[in-house]
C-alpha cells in the first residue's frame, strides 16, 4: 500500500491480506504453531514474527507510520525493551528524557547498569540540554512526546537532526499521539515504538506493542526479538488489525473532545491549571502545532487546593476513575496515586506533578455529556 495515501485510507486498507481461499474481505486467523518446512523458502513460526496475522498487522502499522517495515509485540514494553536491547551493547551510552512512561524508566534504571550500558537523563526538553548530555560513546537517544502526564512537547526534528549529525540512533515512543496525529519518521527519527494497548487497540481489551523503522533496523530488532520471544498471538493480531480500521475516526473524536474539554476546564474557577498541547497557553503549543496534525485525547489539570481529587473523581458519573488510557471510554486518574506513586513527593514536585493533578484520557463519547459530568463533579 502506497505511503502517499491518507492515514484514513491506510487505517482501512494498509497491509491488506489477499485471501485466495475464501476471497473474504478480512484477514483470516492463522493460529498454527507448526508449519511445513520441506521445500519452503522460509520457516514460519509465531516467535519468528512471520505468521500471516503478524505480518499483515505489522505492514498496516508500518504504512500508518510511513516506515519501510514493522514488528508487532505482546506488549508495548516488549517492543521497547527488545528495541533497546537490540541496539545497545556493553560500553554504549544513551540519552533519555526524564519524562518517560514509568515502565520505560524502570526498565532503563533496572537493566542498563547491569548490562554495562551507561545513560544520562534530561528533565529539560530544550535541544541545548539534549546536546549537553551527549558523550563520545552516545549511541542512542530515546524521547517521548507528548509526555506523561503533563503533555510536554519535545522538538522531534531538532533531536533527529542533532543525532543524525553524529550517527546517533533516535527512538521515539509515539503512543500518546498515535500515527494519526504524528509521524516522527517523516521528521527524521529512526525508530518509532508504540504501546498498541492504548490508541491503536482503543477498546481497553488488547495488550500489544509495535516497532516501525527501515528494513535494516527492523532486521536487527527482529534478531533480538527471536531471542527474547515477546511476539503476539494470532487472535490478538486479528483484534488489533480490526481496531486499527477505525483508528482515524476514533482519533478525530478524541482530538475534538479533548480540545473542547481543555477549553472548558481552562475557564473553570475550580481548576488551577490545564495541560493540553492544543491550548495556546501550553508551553509546547507552537511546537505541537508544527509537528502534530492533531493534539490527541490526553490532558491533565490541577484542581484548586480546596478540592479533594479523590472525592472529585468519586463524584463523576460517566468518566471512570481507572488506570491506563486511549480507550473509547473516558477515564481519569491521579498520577500521584497511580503512574507516579513510586516516586518520592520531592521527585514528583520536581517533575511538576502535584497531588491535585488529574490526568484525563478523553474518550469518544458526546462532548457535552463529558463536559456536563466534569461540571457537576467540580461544582458539587
Ligand atoms: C502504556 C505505555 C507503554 C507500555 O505499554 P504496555 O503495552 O503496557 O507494555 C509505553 N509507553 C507509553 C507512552 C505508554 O502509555
Amino acid at each position: 500500500m502506497s505511503n502517499s495515501r491518507s492515514y484514513k485510507t491506510l487505517c482501512v486498507h494498509g497491509g491488506k491480506f489477499n485471501d485466495s481461499l475464501s476471497h473474504g474481505s478480512v484477514t483470516p486467523i492463522f493460529p498454527a504453531t507448526s508449519h511445513a518446512y520441506l521445500d519452503m523458502e522460509k520457516i514460519t513460526y509465531p516467535r519468528y514474527y512471520n505468521t500471516p496475522n503478524q505480518e499483515v498487522l505489522a505492514a498496516k502499522i508500518a504504512a500508518l507510520e510511513h516506515g519501510e517495515a514493522g514488528l508487532v509485540f505482546a506488549s508495548g514494553m516488549a517492543a521497547i525493551s527488545t528495541t533497546l536491547l537490540a541496539l545497545l551493547r556493553q560500553g554504549d551510552h544513551a540519552v533519555v528524557q526524564t519524562k518517560l512512561y514509568g515502565g520505560t524508566t524502570t526498565f532503563i534504571n533496572n537493566c542498563f547498569n547491569e548490562f554495562g550500558i551507561s545513560f544520562t537523563t534530561t528533565s529539560s526538553l530544550e535541544i541545548e540540554d539534549f546536546k549537553a548530555c551527549l558523550q563520545e560513546k552516545t549511541r542512542l537517544i530515546f524521547i517521548e512526546t507528548p509526555s506523561n502526564p503533563l503533555l510536554q512537547i519535545t522538538d522531534i526534528a531538532a533531536v533527529a537532526k542533532l543525532a543524525a549529525k553524529r550517527g546517533i540512533i533516535t527512538v521515539i515512543d509515539n503512543t500518546f499521539a498515535s500515527p494519526v496525529n504524528q509521524n516522527p519518521l517523516d521528521l527524521g527519527i529512526d525508530i518509532v515504538v508504540h504501546s498498541a494497548t492504548k490508541y491503536l487497540g482503543g477498546h481497553s481489551d488488547i495488550c500489544a506493542g509495535a516497532v516501525i523503522s527501515n528494513k535494516d533496523f527492523i532486521s536487527k530488532i527482529l534478531h533480538r526479538g527471536k531471542n527474547l520471544g515477546g511476539s503476539l498471538n494470532a487472535q490478538t493480531c486479528s483484534l488489533l488489525e480490526r481496531s486499527i480500521k477505525t483508528l482515524a475516526l476514533r482519533m478525530e473524536q478524541h482530538n475534538r473532545n479533548a480540545q473542547a474539554i481543555a477549553e472548558f476546564l481552562d475557564k473553570h474557577a475550580n481548576v488551577q491549571k490545564v495541560y493540553y498541547p492544543g491550548l495556546p497557553s501550553h508551553d509546547g503549543y507552537e511546537l505541537a502545532k508544527k509537528q502534530m496534525r492533531g493534539f490527541s485525547g490526553m490532558l491533565s489539570f490541577e484542581l484548586i487546593p480546596s478540592i479533594n481529587p479523590v472525592i472529585m473523581q468519586k463524584k463523576l458519573k460517566l468518566i471512570n476513575p481507572s488506570m491506563s488510557l486511549g480507550g473509547v471510554e473516558s477515564t481519569i486518574c491521579s498520577p500521584t496515586l497511580t503512574s507516579h506513586s513510586t516516586l518520592t513527593p520531592q521527585a514528583r514536585a520536581e517533575q511538576g506533578i502535584s497531588d491535585n493533578l488529574l490526568r484525563l484520557s478523553v474518550g469518544v463519547e458526546e462532548t457535552e455529556d463529558l463536559i456536563h459530568d466534569l461540571k457537576q463533579a467540580l461544582e458539587n
